[in-house]
């Protein structure tokens, strides 16, 4: 086994190990319910009552787009709330291509007029996978993409030529704890948006590569069979309290490792037209 295929696969893993938000947790961005934790950019309604029926605030805030650029520096670190490993590891190139990426999808949609969060703001930045969610989840956003490929001179795969996957959450997935805890996925609302936001997608993806696009509600296989933290789910999906469309590519452009600036344009080209169709701004 390559190391590449080795990183991709810990990576993988360590993704999938730190977020689960269980079931605890209250329910996602949407209808403010009476939950404290998730602080919409609307007030809740529990607040006052209204006081101007139809007058003004028709120009309702652009929606917040959170980017989720693949990898850190290696951290070390287990979500206190759940018990979950939401290590991180550098990988490279991946991790210097992803974040291009995830640059070049920010500066699009700021020009659309979206609200763009990242969860790195550097590309060296120490970030654990409970952070990565966390912050999706305090931006009350709309919709979270994380971006990673499969690159490296060792197992990886070209941008052509395959791992080209679009992962959705779905109820009933899970990671465990190292106590073999399971925390599950059980959120049906953000469960169905993120599979409907996972089909666009996949279609804007198709468009913009070139290449078939495989849309998966879970990771195909149980990821403790690599020795790591058992389950099905991204971890940064797993914590998250919104959709969470988390993508896959090839890595390596033609006659070298990592991507070329014209293939991460292409990535990212899909990336931006999957945004706008799924949260279109008015
Ligand atoms: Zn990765």
């Amino acid at each position: 086994m390559s190391r590449a295929r080795l990183v991709a696969s810990v990576c993988a893993v360590l993704l999938a190990a730190g977020c689960a938000l269980g079931s605890a947790t209250p329910s996602p961005t949407s209808p403010p319910t009476a939950s404290v934790r998730v602080s919409p950019s609307v007030p809740p309604t529990t607040a006052a009552p209204i006081t101007t029926p139809h007058t003004t605030s028709h120009a309702a805030p652009a929606p917040v787009i959170v980017i989720d650029p693949g990898h850190s520096r290696t951290v070390d670190a287990t979500d206190p709330r759940t018990g979950l490993v939401v290590s991180d590891y550098e990988n490279e190139p991946e991790m210097r291509d992803v974040f291009a990426v995830a640059e070049l999808v920010r500066e699009q949609l700021r020009a659309d007029g979206y609200r763009v969060v990242m969860t790195k703001m550097r590309l060296d930045q120490p970030r654990n996978l409970a952070q990565r969610a966390a912050i999706a989840n305090a931006a009350h956003a709309a919709l979270a993409l994380s971006i990673h490929d499969q690159a490296g001179p060792n197992g990886g795969i070209g941008f052509a030529d395959g791992n080209n996957i679009v992962y959705y959450q779905r109820v009933g997935d899970y990671r465990q704890t190292p106590s073999g805890h399971k925390i599950v996925f059980t959120n049906s609302r953000v469960a169905a948006l993120s599979k409907r936001y996972a089909r666009i997608f996949a279609s804007a993806r198709r468009k913009a590569q070139g290449v078939p696009i495989t849309v998966q509600g879970d990771t195909g296989y149980d990821l403790g069979s690599r020795g790591l933290a058992a389950g099905d789910i991204w971890t940064v999906q797993l914590l998250s309290h919104i959709p969470w469309i988390y993508n896959e590519a090839g890595g390596n452009s033609t006659g070298r490792s990592g991507l070329s600036s014209a293939d991460e344009h292409t990535y990212a080209d899909g990336l931006v037209a999957a945004v706008e169709r799924c949260v279109p701004i008015r």
